[in-house]
């Protein structure tokens, strides 16, 4: 499976909270039409937070807890 590209990775959580100017947001959604790796990761991310938030952290095995959060900080540690 092919890794998606690192601008995207850093930019997306606020693309998806959509606090990106509109430029940079253009730009990314021209990008996600043509990369799959990438549109892949949106899709896998943008679950993954829903399922964070409908989650109460209480609830929420801490080992299960710090590997999604491993999964979620993954794009700025490389
Ligand atoms: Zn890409």
């Amino acid at each position: 499976m092919s890794s998606p590209c690192a601008h995207v990775v850093e930019f997306l959580a606020d693309y998806l909270e959509q606090r990106l100017p509109a430029d940079v947001q253009a730009s990314l959604e021209r990008h996600l039409d043509a990369c799959r790796a990438c549109v892949a990761h949106v899709r896998t991310y943008r679950s993954t937070v829903t399922l964070l938030r409908s989650l109460c952290d209480d609830e929420l095995p801490s080992e299960l807890r710090s590997s999604l959060q491993a999964f979620l900080d993954r794009g700025s540690q490389n």
